[in-house]
This record gives C-alpha cells, sequence and structure tokens, in this order.
C-alpha cells in the first residue's frame, strides 16, 4: 500500500488548472468546486493548495489555515441552499473511505429527515451544477 502524495491525483489536475471544475471560490489557501457526485444538492469540496494525501500527513499549519474557509463555505451553503444544516466529512485512506488522495473537506447542505444520497455514485448533470456552483458564489459575495 503506498502512502505517499500522487501529484497526478485529480485535485492536483484541478488545481493546477488541466481540467476543469464548477468552481465557486479560490485564494491562496484553497479552491471550493461543486463535487461532481453530490449527495444532496450544493455539496461542495473545499480543498487546500498545499499537497498532502489526507488529514494524516498534512501540515497541521495548512489544517489551521483551511478550517475558516471550510466554515466561509458552509454557511453560505447553508444560506444558498436553505439546509437545516450541514454536515462536513472528510476521509483517510482507502479504509477510511477516501477515493481521491489529495487532502479536502465535503460541504453538505442536509435537510430534516432526507438522508444523504450515496458517496461518489450518481454523475450530476453539467447543467445542474453549474446553476448550483452560481447559487453558492452569490451567497459568498453577498456575505453571510
Ligand atoms: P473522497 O475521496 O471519498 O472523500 O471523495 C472524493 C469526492 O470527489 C467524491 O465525492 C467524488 O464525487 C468527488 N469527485 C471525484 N472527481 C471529481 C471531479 N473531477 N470534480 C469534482 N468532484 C469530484
Amino acid at each position: 500500500m503506498t502512502s505517499t502524495y500522487d501529484a497526478d491525483n485529480i485535485f492536483a489536475k484541478i488545481l493546477r488548472g488541466e481540467i476543469p471544475c464548477h468552481k465557486v471560490y479560490e485564494d491562496d489557501i484553497a479552491i471550493a468546486f461543486m463535487d461532481v457526485m453530490p449527495q444532496s444538492d450544493g455539496h461542495a469540496l473545499v480543498v487546500p493548495k498545499s499537497p498532502s494525501r489526507n488529514l494524516l500527513d498534512a501540515d497541521p499549519a495548512a489544517l489551521a489555515a483551511v478550517i475558516p474557509l471550510v466554515q466561509k463555505i458552509a454557511t453560505a451553503a447553508k444560506k444558498a441552499f436553505e439546509a437545516d444544516g450541514i454536515s462536513i466529512q472528510q476521509f483517510n485512506e482507502g479504509a477510511g473511505g477516501q477515493t481521491v488522495f489529495h487532502l479536502h473537506f465535503h460541504v453538505i447542505p442536509r435537510y430534516e429527515g432526507v438522508p444523504l444520497k450515496s458517496h461518489g455514485r450518481d454523475m450530476e448533470p453539467d447543467d445542474i451544477l453549474a446553476a448550483h456552483a452560481e447559487k453558492l458564489s452569490a451567497a459568498l459575495k453577498g456575505g453571510k
């Protein structure tokens, strides 16, 4: 089993602009974009620019820097998607549920009594992802 960072992972390619994404936010610390297989409408990913496989090998300073952005995206997502709550998920290694080996945080709008769709199963149509990205971007620009 490998446990080193592979710079050819799909999120590293998104960070380098080699493949597209539905981006909602970017700064020096991280990028945020829509998950292509959302578990709920508005499911976004926050991906730090600093390379690590996951939380286990991350620089603590990079973790500290990214959490305020996770909070910012979560606050905007709750507003944009009129959610009752937000789940933050973060998986570590295959046994921990991780499928893309560059650290990321899932920000998932939740509704009372509504279960999550399966993790990484159904691909959302591009036009819906684009509309959700626009909604989330607008909430981010409007502040809290
Ligand atoms: P995990 O590594 O298990 O935390 O999950 C990786 C997540 O990335 C899954 O929810 C996938 O739906 C999502 N995903 C995979 N490829 C892409 C992509 N190119 N753009 C956006 N999301 C992706």
